[in-house]
């Protein structure tokens, strides 16, 4: 493959993408998982629209991104291309709207106020934005999320905004450097969309977990969106 005019960074990133694609595929098969059940959503946080085009160029069309601000001037310089742009940041009120008006997903919906904000502002020429719900198992204060038990009564409240389309759960974990604890705390989400989907008769098909460090156990334990930033584009400026 001649790669022309583009430089050392660039032939990285596109070789990094290829290594990924590949282990992702041999990582389904290992685990018995369908090939192509599990997409990678390359986040680009941090790094500019020109890496963004370069991994576009690689194959990938779904990129997420943390904040707003930083994201809407990349949103604009590449607007002329067919993205799906996934916010993956904590939302906050004053952002929905231009979040809503943005983007295709939203990962880090915790509270029913932000789902019928960011239902409200979803425009009517536009289909309906997809959500995940972030659940928070450890009782972290520092992330956002929902505990586990307030689930339900989330979903159901979700499922009535016309404007929203209920994808699935979203988890960031703790860190940790051992992939059986790694699997053990993934597939929490996993049980949890289980008894979600059976107990409000849903076929809720999205498990968005496991980023740069952990996303083999991620894939084990059931993921369909791994979110990976720092293995595709380097170090975050
Ligand atoms: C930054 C971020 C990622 C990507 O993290 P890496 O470790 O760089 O892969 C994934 N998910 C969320 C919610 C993030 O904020």
């Amino acid at each position: 493959m001649a790669y022309g005019d583009q430089s050392v960074a660039d032939i990285d990133i596109i070789e990094r993408i290829d290594t990924i694609l590949t282990l992702i595929r041999q990582t389904e098969a290992s685990c018995r998982r369908e090939t192509g059940s599990v997409q990678l959503l390359a986040v680009s946080k941090g790094h500019s629209a020109s890496m963004i085009k370069q991994a576009f160029t690689a194959g990938l069309r779904d990129f997420g991104e943390s904040y707003l601000q930083e994201a809407q001037s990349k949103l604009d310089l590449l607007s002329t291309l067919p993205i799906c742009w996934h916010f993956i940041g904590p939302v906050q009120s004053n952002k929905t709207q231009a979040i809503a008006q943005n983007f295709s997903w939203v990962h880090g919906v915790s509270r029913f106020k932000i789902a019928q904000r960011l239902n409200d502002a979803r425009p009517i020429s536009m289909p309906p934005l997809n959500i995940c719900l972030q659940v928070n198992f450890d009782e972290e204060a520092s992330k956002s999320g929902i505990d586990p038990a307030g689930v339900e009564a989330l979903a159901s409240a979700v499922l009535r905004l016309p404007r929203l389309h209920l994808r699935g759960l979203m988890m960031i974990p703790r860190k940790n450097v051992d992939e059986a604890l790694q699997y053990l705390s993934f597939v929490r989400l996993t049980n949890l969309l289980n008894t979600l989907n059976h107990n409000l008769s849903l076929t809720l098909d999205t498990l968005s977990m496991g980023m740069s460090d952990d996303w083999q156990a991620a894939i084990r334990a059931g993921s369909t969106m791994i979110r990976i930033g720092s293995a595709i584009f380097g170090e975050r400026q």
